[in-house]
């Protein structure tokens, strides 16, 4: 038979192969070996119908080895084997709707990703060999035949003398050039660690010769060694996740999770999925007790293990965790998933789509379980974690507020710890409107504000918000059922019974001409001066009119660049109760307005500290102060 010519796409998908960049190049033994992973699948099924099949067949296995000497990598199957006919079908075409998805979809920059993601099959072998050699022979033929190629001019089929059942490919390993060193390939233990890496859970053994040296002397002589050949099975063919939950304890659990993921400490918590549906999958995943490296960082990359029937198809395929949940980590195994790039992408995309939401699920129930079962450990989590729940319910226009609110947890001023909003609500005291909240830079600081006491006094519960985006977390999520938020600051907190709504509103017009004067001589700093009905000890505090909250201008403040940042409209409340406003009272009353003008600085002065901002001329309000003590 002379040498035949390979279908377009067959030569232009050779040419891919063959110039793919060296990190991709490793993949060959995965492509090789599930193939012959499958014929023995093949065969093994057969065999179930198939007496004289069974009885001939002996252990499914695979060889592999390697001879620096002819630079050659052999892999051996006893497997379901081809016939010529199959020789020319398999390796002479890649499968067809494939290659027509391939020329569509694939953008020419991103095709060496897609080497690495995904397989592609029996040329891959061409990424490091310059001539391969496929002799087979079908479980009920009489011959074999043997396949040969250098790669994209053609191949050739010849029927070959060998009486073995199955398929052997010997492939030749290229000449080392300037960018690639093929003869690491030639290393058993390079082709031992690529088993390991991609193979390792194949079903039937993979085996290989491997040279030791041995003490062969008596014991009580001195050592005399001798080099001997050991086979040794490779892989160790049932993956963790694939056994039952019965099965696996534990620390045998963490213990795997602790090598494959490079930690040192046990995760706070093992989720293992096995589902059965759309698409059948089993997963084992975990939730780190310490952050992972990297992680809040910008190069930190999410994604699970992806594999295909126990063949690694990507060490990190981001598709199958939301941003929110990129803490995990884990494997997800699915049978269902072709290794093949052939079969269409799109449908890939799917089938991972449809995982992914079974796994959010799944991952945020548990974390519920987690947070039901055992506070201690949930508190763990959010402390670690919270942050990036948090950024989920903000990102993606508040998109996933709904699915994440449960997760939430706050301070609470009544608990004295971090507590869920559905257990705020269930708390909540008669006649109680809102969900009070506080924004501050620590626990400490909120408690100083006048408000707080006030809201204490009512027996509110309040959550305190202690970093800069939560606010927005609350804003974001609106509602908790029909309660809304209510920040403890805000003009609107109602926080008033009727009698005492009516004293202020009766304090407020008989000092109505000292608070006009009172914003006349702070001009622009305040919008108003109020008679305020938060206050209960504290002479003074400020709030704000208007859409910017006091939280938001501080936060705006630290945005970087140099353009007029947005302020809030700052109303100066003042406590008719107090001694510093009869002090301010009585200087207006006696028309000494410069007097009166001083102590409103300084309440104002005041009322900025006790809401966190900087005073603006500091050095004048130590004079004015160090003036009243003289
Ligand atoms: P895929 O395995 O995704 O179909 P490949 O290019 O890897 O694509 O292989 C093409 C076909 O060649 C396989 O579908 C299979 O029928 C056949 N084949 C490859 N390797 C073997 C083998 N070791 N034993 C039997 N058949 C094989």
């Amino acid at each position: 038979m002379g040498k035949k010519i390979f279908k377009a796409e067959s030569k232009r998908l050779m040419e891919l192969m063959i110039n793919s960049i060296y990190t991709n190049k490793e993949i060959f033994l995965r492509e090789i070996l599930s193939n012959a992973s499958d014929a023995l699948d093949k065969l093994h099924f057969i065999s179930l119908t198939n007496e004289a099949v069974r009885e001939r067949m002996g252990e499914l296995k695979i060889k592999v080895s390697v001879d620096k000497e002819s630079r050659t990598i052999i892999v051996t199957d006893n497997g379901i084997g081809m016939s010529a006919k199959e020789l020319e079908e398999n390796l002479g075409t890649i499968a067809k709707s494939g290659s027509y998805q391939f020329k569509t979809e694939v953008q020419d920059d991103e095709k060496p990703d897609i080497i690495g993601q995904f397989g592609v099959g029996f040329y891959s072998a061409f990424m490091i060999s310059d001539n391969v050699t496929v002799t087979s022979r079908k479980y009920d033929s009489e011959k074999a035949y043997i396949w040969q190629s250098s790669g994209v001019d053609g191949y050739t089929i010849e029927e070959s003398d060998s009486d073995k059942f199955g398929t052997q490919i010997v492939m030749h390993v290229k000449e080392d050039d300037e960018d690639n060193k093929y003869s690491d390939f030639l290393e058993s233990y390079r082709i031992r660690s690529l088993i390991k890496k991609y193979s390792d859970y194949i079903r039937y053994p993979i085996k290989m010769d491997i040279e030791k040296s041995v003490n062969i002397a008596e014991e009580g002589k001195e050592p005399e060694y001798k080099t001997v050949t050991e086979t040794e099975t490779v892989n160790s063919m049932v993956p963790i996740w694939q056994r039952s939950k019965k099965e696996v304890t534990d620390t045998e659990c963490a213990e795997y999770y602790k090598e494959k993921f490079y930690d040192f400490s046990d995760p706070l918590a093992v989720i293992r999925v096995d589902a059965e549906g759309v698409v059948c999958y089993k997963a084992m995943m975990f939730i780190p007790s310490r952050l992972p490296g990297g992680f809040y960082s910008k190069g930190y990359e999410k994604g699970l293990q992806l594999y295909s029937s126990g063949v690694l198809i990507t060490d990190k395929c981001e598709k199958l965790l939301p941003d929110y949940f990129s803490f995990v980590k884990g494997v997800v195994d699915s049978s269902d998933l072709s290794l093949n790039i052939s079969r269409e992408m799109l449908q890939h995309d799917k089938q991972l789509a449809v995982i992914e939401k079974n796994i959010e699920k799944k991952i945020k129930s548990e974390l519920l379980k987690m947070r039901d079962n055992d506070k201690a450990k949930y508190d763990e989590f959010w402390k670690l974690f919270g942050a990036s729940i948090k950024i989920g319910v903000c990102s993606d226009f508040g998109m996933n507020k709904d699915f994440l609110k449960d997760l939430i947890m706050f301070y609470s001023s009544s608990e004295k710890s971090l507590v869920t909003l559905d257990s705020y609500v269930e708390r909540m005291k008669e006649g109680q409107k809102y969900i009070y909240y506080a924004c501050g830079s620590s626990v400490e600081q909120i408690d100083s504000l006048p408000q707080t006491e006030l809201c204490k006094d009512k027996e509110y519960e309040i959550l305190y918000l202690t970093e800069e985006y939560d606010e927005f977390i609350v804003q974001t999520l609106g509602k908790v059922g029909e309660k809304e938020f209510r920040s403890i600051t805000a003009k609107d907190a109602e926080l008033h019974s009727d009698e005492e709504k009516e004293k202020i509103e009766k304090q407020q017009a008989e000092n109505q001409p000292l608070l006009d004067f009172i914003k006349d001589s702070l001009g622009d700093k305040i919008v108003k001066a109020i008679i305020s009905d938060k206050l209960k000890s504290h002479p003074v505090c400020l709030s704000a009119d208007g859409e910017i909250t006091l939280e938001a201008e501080k936060y705006f403040a630290m945005m970087p660049g140099d353009d007029a940042k947005p302020k809030a409209s700052k109303v100066l409340e003042l406590n008719a109760d107090s001694k510093a406003f009869d002090a301010l009272k009585k200087a207006y009353a006696e028309n000494n307005t410069s007097k009166a003008a001083e102590y409103a600085e300084i309440l104002y002065n005041m009322a900025l500290l006790i809401a966190g901002f900087n005073i603006e001329d500091p050095v004048k309000y130590c004079d004015l102060v160090c003036g009243l003590m003289n």
